[in-house]
């Protein structure tokens, strides 16, 4: 099974309530070995990474999501040691007036991955169905009123999962990785947050209020995963209560999905062969 077991690859019987928050009663990793596997994890992912830009056919989108607290941060920190050249890191926050004026995929268009880079979304477009359905956003929007609706947010599960297939079928693959955060948790990270100074920063009004909507936002959740899920683009539903292992579990999702897109460094050609050995003959002047 390995990690397959936080897979969701279809919205049939899906429920939060079925997936842990901690790594559980037989955890997939012993707590002694996380760290060498999150090395060992994170240099295969460099190599491949790196083939995946000189192959340059595919890119790979990394949607992180979860509610405050659930170490959406510290999971780009610590599991994608890859070439900073390589991978590109979006945040997505309220939107500002003029992504307002626009549909609500407008501003993620111009920063999806080009063929062979990995961008990484901090939060993303499915805000969209996430705080701005527990606060019904979508209503205040100034729209023809057929499009902010009763319909509306189920409308958007569809646009969603089509505009991730069409970049499916278009070369772009899409890992989502939902991070599961128990409530007790989050109280516990937003007491650090603010006991600790240096912490004090992340911490806002916003983020205790939020919390208030906690179980319409893990409806929200369950529902946007339910309807978005798909063998091509599947969510993974991570344990995130305990960092360790959250970061060697998604390390060993973006590991699988590098090694399933299987990047090749390009073929030399018979050609290109001779013009490097000739190249290598003016180098060290040998029959120069
Ligand atoms: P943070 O990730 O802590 O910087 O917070 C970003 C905030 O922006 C979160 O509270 C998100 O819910 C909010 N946000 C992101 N996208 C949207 C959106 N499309 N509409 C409204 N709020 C959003
Ligand atoms: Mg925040």
């Amino acid at each position: 099974m390995g990690i397959d077991k936080y897979k969701v690859t279809s919205g049939n019987k899906f429920l939060l309530k079925n997936y842990e928050t901690t790594p559980g009663k037989n955890p997939m990793y012993d707590k002694k070995e996380r760290a060498d596997i999150l090395k060992k994890n994170k240099d295969e992912i460099r190599v491949l990474q790196s083939r995946l830009y000189a192959d340059g056919k595919a890119g790979v989108l990394i949607v992180l999501q979860g509610m405050d607290g659930g170490g959406k941060d510290s999971v780009i920190r610590n599991v994608i040691g890859v070439n900073p050249q390589g991978v590109k890191v979006h945040n997505f926050r309220q939107p500002s007036t003029r992504e307002l004026n626009h549909d609500y995929l407008w501003r993620v268009i111009p920063v999806l991955p080009q063929r062979g880079m990995i961008s990484i979304f901090n939060r993303s477009y499915y805000e969209d169905v996430l705080v701005v359905k527990v606060h019904e956003l979508y209503r205040k929007l100034n729209i023809l009123d057929r499009c902010k609706d009763d319909g509306t947010i189920k409308r958007r599960y569809k646009q969603i999962k089509n505009f991730e297939e069409y970049l499916w079928e278009n070369g772009v693959i899409t890992v989502k990785l939902f991070l599961h955060l128990s409530k007790e948790e989050q109280c516990k990270r937003f007491l650090r947050r603010i006991d600790r100074e240096d912490k004090n920063w992340k911490f806002s009004d916003s983020d205790l209020k939020e919390r208030g909507y906690w179980d319409n936002y893990q409806e929200a959740y369950e529902t946007a995963i339910a309807a978005t899920s798909t063998p091509e683009n599947p969510w993974w539903i991570l344990p995130a209560d305990k960092k360790e292992y959250t970061h060697v579990v998604a390390s060993e999702v973006i590991l699988e999905t590098l090694k399933a897109l299987n990047p090749q460094y390009p073929v030399v050609t018979k050609e290109q062969r001779q013009t490097l050995i000739k190249n290598r003959e003016i180098l060290t002047g040998k029959n120069a």
